[in-house]
């Protein structure tokens, strides 16, 4: 167990570390918070211990500048205050400090309140892991199925489509039916099982996140999606968009899904569909927005729901993955995504992706 203690006061560090050298604790010590910060960004530190009152960044700057972080976010957090700053402990808990120990230290308390955190941490790494492997493992069985059932479905399209070539005429309407049926049942599954396929991939261990330029992401989309809005003579545009750090494949994905859907979910006019973003605090907010059928208001969070469909495959067909996938990859970017619609008034598609340093909009 890596312990960071952060204080600009050496006699309280060396306190700290005659109070934890006889536990099984390894103690590295910051006298700032950007030292703090450097050390948490290089390595395994399972907990910090945090002084508020520092020059330069304060406790309080560290803290939050953690939250922020994706891979640190979850990293907790234990103040040390002196017993009159009871505004900046009350300002520490509300920007997710986990606990606090007053200066000057009780060292029974000070190993009492450590040694709870540290029951959490170990609880929480031994979950992550379990439920990393079990969804690793679900992943797998995705993947294999989805590939084994591959083959026998084309099989099965393969040799329908022989059929409906080698009997065409000769075997009545109500044969050539049948055979129609299967092959649409057939197509059907194959983007089902090409649905699941990408999905379960996106749980696979992932590049590392780097700036991406959402207006090139939302471009590459719209290009994919060529085929889909011509023929639907559907009007795509986007507004100038950001640069967030992610993965751009999967962002790519994102703006296809949502762009796609709404480009399909159209009614009696041709298809609209606008892309914009804006800042809201530490976040972009994107959307994307159709003039299509909308969705009934008590469906809206349904709709994100793995193999939830609101129309049968001949009105419109689909997998109901495409949401899901959606939900998944703005989660796995730190996000939120949700949903403002009526029937009949278009819908608008939100998300959320955190801001990073990279500010700029780019048309
Ligand atoms: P799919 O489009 O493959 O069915 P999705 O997960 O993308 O699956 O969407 C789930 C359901 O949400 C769709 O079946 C549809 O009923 C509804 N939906 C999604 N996007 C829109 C939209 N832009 N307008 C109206 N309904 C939508």
């Amino acid at each position: 167990m890596r312990i960071l203690a952060v204080d600009d006061d050496l006699k309280s560090l060396k306190l700290m570390e005659a109070i934890f050298a006889p536990q099984n604790y390894k103690l590295v010590t910051a006298l700032n918070g950007e030292s703090a910060l450097a050390l948490l960004r290089g390595g395994e530190v399972d907990l910090v211990l945090l002084d508020v009152m520092m020059p330069g960044l304060s406790g309080l700057d560290v803290l939050r500048e953690i939250r922020r972080d994706r891979k640190l976010g979850a990293t907790p957090v234990v103040l040390i205050t002196g017993l009159e700053d009871r505004k900046d402990r009350l300002a520490g808990l509300l920007a997710g400090a986990d606990d606090y120990v007053l200066k000057p230290f009780d060292r029974e308390e000070l190993l009492a309140r450590i040694g709870a955190q540290v029951k959490l941490v170990t609880l929480r790494k031994r979950l992550v892991a379990e439920l990393t492997r079990s969804n690793q493992d679900l992943e797998r069985f995705a993947l294999i199925a989805a590939h084994d059932l591959r083959a026998p479905l084309q099989n099965i399209s393969g040799f329908a489509a022989l059929l409906a070539d080698d009997f065409a005429g000769k075997v009545g309407p109500e044969v050539e039916k049948h055979i129609s049926v299967i092959i649409k049942s057939a197509e059907r599954m194959r983007a089902l099982i090409d649905a699941l396929l990408a999905y379960s991939r996106f749980g696979l261990p992932g590049r590392p996140f780097s700036p991406v330029d959402c207006a090139e992401a939302c471009d590459a989309a719209i290009f994919n999606l060529g085929a889909v809005i011509a023929a639907g003579a559907a009007a795509v545009k986007h507004g100038p968009l950001p640069v967030v750090s992610g993965d751009k494949d999967l962002l790519v994905q994102l703006f296809q899904n949502l762009i796609g859907n709404g480009v399909k979910y159209h009614g009696k006019n041709p298809p609209k569909v606008s892309v914009g973003a804006e800042r809201r605090g530490g976040e972009w907010v994107f959307s994307v927005k159709d003039n299509g059928i909308g969705i009934p208001p008590e469906q809206h969070e349904r709709i994100f729901d793995m193999f939830t469909r609101l129309h049968n495959w001949d009105e419109y067909p689909g997998t109901g993955i495409g949401l899901a996938a959606c939900r998944r990859i703005v989660e796995l970017h730190g996000g939120r995504i949700w949903a403002e619609s009526d029937p009949g008034k278009g819908s608008v598609f939100y998300f959320s992706l955190p801001a990073g340093q990279e500010a700029a909009l780019r048309g």
